[in-house]
């Protein structure tokens, strides 16, 4: 028996707006895709919170033994500057700027992705595929689409016929907008727009002989609309009809409304049971830009070197920061926030250091069987992991007390206590206990103590040749020795 058949996961679906009870289409197995990453440019520290939420989801989902196929494509080509329908590729223009090709920018920032989703400690994704790996399979959902007349071709390239579908079906339906209104509250098209109406998308565009994104299609040289690319590759890897689509609350409108109605114009059935946004993260109270200059990357974040915070802080500390917030929460980074929640990181992870030392005894003063229902109970209300991680806490505080021996615990609860405190903290949060890395600077910041303690007394002792003999051989290994008033700090250069 799997996990999952004991419990009952509620999901709120944006669809609905109503959180519902979750079941997949196939018992035991999960079909989820995610949008992935427009890669032409570092990412942003907002857009990793969203991933981080469906890498949690993620997780929750193969702790609770159910199979997951979990999709998260690479937009690697037809997102277009300002999210435009008119305009240059976000990537195109990125390799003009850079005198690069297309494909190493793509590559560059691939690889910057990957490297920080490792740093937080994600999961990989079961495939993830890419926008220009799958242009065939875009040119024959265009086809499809234009087959059943949900589409017409204007001067090479395809647009899709927004009022036509609206007529059967209903555009507007997970953003919670009607056609009519949008259609009065925008302005008229000019006289040498291609489409018929404004709300019109492109499936298709027609490469003007400066693209250098282009790939050849029964409508000439072009290449395909940004919303298009994850209709294909969902369906190709998920089926008409799945489980879970996920993103950034952002992407709402018009992309994930865009797809319903290619899949829907497409298949004729809507593609998708539940979707789920997660929500945006803000800087001390505004929302991050890279204008504005309220902004930090994650690499940043991690080696301290930037002008916001007053420390680095570790990748697992700010995956805990992001986990104390529910994912459909606004959340707000501050130095404060995360200095509480390095606290909050290194209580847990010594607690759960502590299990093991603590003495057995006959019986048990804390309800292990009931505290671990609030656990699960935390998870299914929609991955509610800010209850979840209160409930942990309430595991710290007992161990804390049991540590100075005022409460017992009996050996084999002793073991289910940590098993399950194990199984959210790592399997299902993604948190990281002391890694070899932060185990060796500890070491190293011991030693350096050691050394500025011992040049103190040899100072006292006016033994300046070994005290100079200190600073000087620090200084030659890239330890600096800085005396203050408060003593003498270090800094690793
Ligand atoms: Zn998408």
């Amino acid at each position: 028996m799997q996990l999952y058949q004991s419990q009952t996961l509620k999901i709120h679906n944006s669809l609905s707006g109503k959180k519902e009870v979750f079941k997949p289409l196939n018992e035991g197995h999960i079909g989820m895709y995610v949008c992935g990453p427009t890669v032409y440019s570092n990412v942003h520290l907002g857009n990793c919170r969203t991933f981080m939420s469906f890498d949690m989801i993620f997780r929750y989902f193969k702790h609770l033994g159910y199979k997951v196929r979990y999709v998260r494509n690479i937009t690697d080509a037809g997102h277009l500057v300002d999210d435009a329908e008119d305009g240059e590729d976000k990537i195109a223009k990125k390799a003009r700027l850079e005198k690069l090709e297309p494909m190493e920018v793509v590559q560059r920032y691939t690889v910057d992705f990957h490297n920080i989703l490792q740093k937080f400690n994600f999961l990989p994704p079961s495939i993830e595929p890419t926008a220009t790996g799958h242009i065939i399979e875009q040119i024959e959902i265009i086809k499809d689409i234009l087959d059943k007349e949900f589409a017409y071709e204007k001067n090479g390239s395809v647009y899709f016929d927004v009022s036509k579908f609206n007529e059967k079906h209903e555009y507007g339906k997970l953003s919670g907008r009607k056609l009519e209104d949008m259609i009065s509250n925008t302005r008229a098209l000019n006289a040498q727009e291609e489409k018929k109406n404004p709300q019109d998308f492109a499936l298709w565009k027609k490469a003007e002989p400066q693209h250098i994104m282009r790939w050849p299609s029964p409508w000439g040289d072009g290449f395909p609309g940004w919303h298009l690319e994850c209709t294909a590759m969902s369906t190709k890897y998920l089926g008409e009809t799945f489980d879970i689509h996920g993103g950034g609350m952002d992407l709402k409108f018009p992309h994930h409304e865009c797809e319903i109605a290619q899949a829907e114009a497409s298949n004729g059935q809507s593609p998708v049971r539940y979707w789920m946004h997660a929500n945006m993260l803000t800087m001390n109270g505004k929302k991050m830009a890279k204008s504005t200059g309220n902004n930090i990357l994650p690499g940043e974040i991690f080696s301290g070197d930037n002008n916001i915070l007053s420390k680095p802080f570790s990748p697992s500390v700010v995956r805990f920061f992001m986990m104390q917030a529910h994912y459909t929460s606004i959340l707000d980074l501050s130095n404060d926030a995360l200095l509480a929640s390095e606290k909050g990181h290194h209580k847990l992870m010594d607690a759960l250091d502590a299990i093991d030392h603590l003495e057995s005894s006959n019986s048990s003063d804390f309800d292990i069987e009931s505290w671990k229902n609030d656990c699960y109970a935390a998870m299914n209300d929609d991955f509610n992991t800010p209850i979840l991680i209160a409930k942990l806490f309430d595991a710290v505080k007992f161990i804390n007390i049991a540590k100075e021996g005022k409460q017992s615990i009996s050996a084999p609860d002793k073991i289910i206590l940590k098993e399950i405190l194990c199984g959210f903290v790592f399997e299902v949060l993604g948190l990281e206990g002391k890694t070899d890395e932060a185990a060796d600077s500890d070491k190293l910041s011991g030693v350096v103590e050691l050394l500025i303690q011992l040049r103190k007394d040899a100072r006292d002792n006016k033994d300046f040749a070994t005290s100079d003999k200190i600073r000087d051989q620090l200084a030659s290994l890239g330890i600096q020795l800085k005396d203050g008033k408060d003593g003498t700090t270090f800094s690793v250069l």
